[in-house]
């Protein structure tokens, strides 16, 4: 008996093995593939079967406003990282600066 056969039966039954034919019940004992595959569909009918919950009153106005915080502080960081390299850049010159005149004046 072909895999392919039965995991298309399956796929048709929507995961209930009970509806197929005798031929595919003796296949699934002796096959552990498809054995696996009839469980993987029927778990997934379920699923679909959850109830899905509508959303929270206010979840759509608290998800944009935490992505709006999310976005502003993540700009606050990049400003911080530019000033930081900034400062860096800063001390750098003064230090050769003060290099630059020490070296300079003890000439003298
Ligand atoms: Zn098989």
């Amino acid at each position: 008996m072909s895999c392919k056969l039965i995991q298309r039966l399956l796929r048709q039954s929507r995961g209930k093995v009970e509806s197929l034919p005798a031929f595919g019940w003796h296949h699934l004992q002796v096959c552990e593939d498809c054995a696996a595959y009839a469980e993987d569909i029927e778990f997934a009918h379920l699923l679909r079967k959850l109830p899905v919950l509508p959303p929270s009153p206010g979840f759509t106005d608290n998800a944009l406003k935490e992505a709006w915080q999310a976005k502003e502080s993540e700009a606050v960081g990049n400003r911080r990282s530019r000033r930081y390299k900034l400062l860096v850049l800063i001390a750098w010159m003064m230090f050769t600066t003060v290099v630059a005149l020490y070296s300079l004046l003890s000439d003298f």
